[in-house]
């Protein structure tokens, strides 16, 4: 699968794609990562990639002609144009796991008050939203999209059952995890973790996650039943 990110500033990218699993999915080319920069398709000698809003009001737009040129530079066929904005759908692990079917996804990263709102008309198939708060560009967006989608291509995650045990996949959260030392400042390891009973430690498992969801996110056991 592979991920086109177009922001104004690629160098962002670098350390949180060079390690752990995501460098390793990259270097098994599982995942492919391009990093491009939006100003390379300005064309002013400026380098101007943005402007003030028409109507006025704070803040500067991303111009649309050069974001225009960056997407269908990068874009292949089957590509799926996202645009990361507090206005999107929500990114949840129902919509990771239907994007991690696309072949390519082109991300494309706001910066100062966003893009002009013609690029969404021409190029943008859906916008994402990773949550309801708004950042100061799509750059961090961009890096959990990346992660939480990645996560869900073939290879990525050792164990290919491991990600249907994580919260959410089951319309709750996932159960708790104890390792050594058996005794930590005088916390024990739940003794039925220890039976070796596995009908058992399943149903404790089944039960303590349950009782979490439905302290926390209460609406997660509403809307599996
Ligand atoms: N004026 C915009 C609004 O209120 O809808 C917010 C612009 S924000 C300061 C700059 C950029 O950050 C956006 O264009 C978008 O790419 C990104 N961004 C901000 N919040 C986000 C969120 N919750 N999810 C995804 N991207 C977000």
């Amino acid at each position: 699968m592979k991920f086109s990110i177009l922001s104004l500033f690629p160098k962002y990218f670098e350390s949180p794609f060079n390690v752990s699993m995501i460098k390793r999915a990259r270097d098994k080319k599982l995942v492919e990562i391009e990093l491009v920069d939006i100003r390379q398709f300005a064309t002013d000698k400026h380098k101007t990639v943005d402007d003030r809003p028409y109507g006025g009001g704070p803040g500067m737009v991303l111009m649309a002609p050069p974001v225009l040129d960056a997407i269908r530079h990068v874009k292949q066929e089957g590509a799926h144009v996202v645009y990361l904005s507090p206005q999107g759908n929500p990114l949840t692990a129902k919509k990771c796991r239907e994007l991690s079917e696309k072949k390519q996804l082109v991300v494309l990263c706001g910066h100062y008050e966003g893009v002009d709102e013609r690029v969404i008309t021409k190029e943008v198939d859906e916008e994402i939203s990773i949550g309801d708060y708004v950042l100061t560009s799509g750059a961090p967006a961009a890096i959990v999209l990346v992660d939480s989608v990645a996560r869900f291509v073939p290879g990525v995650i050792g164990h290919p059952d491991a990600n249907k045990m994580d919260s959410y996949e089951q319309g709750v959260f996932d159960h708790p995890h104890y390792t050594k030392p058996l005794v930590v400042e005088e916390l024990e390891v739940p003794e039925v973790l220890l039976s070796g009973h596995h009908g058992k430690i399943e149903s404790w498992r089944q039960n303590v996650a349950r009782e979490k969801t439905e302290k926390v996110r209460p609406e997660l056991l509403k809307s599996k039943s």
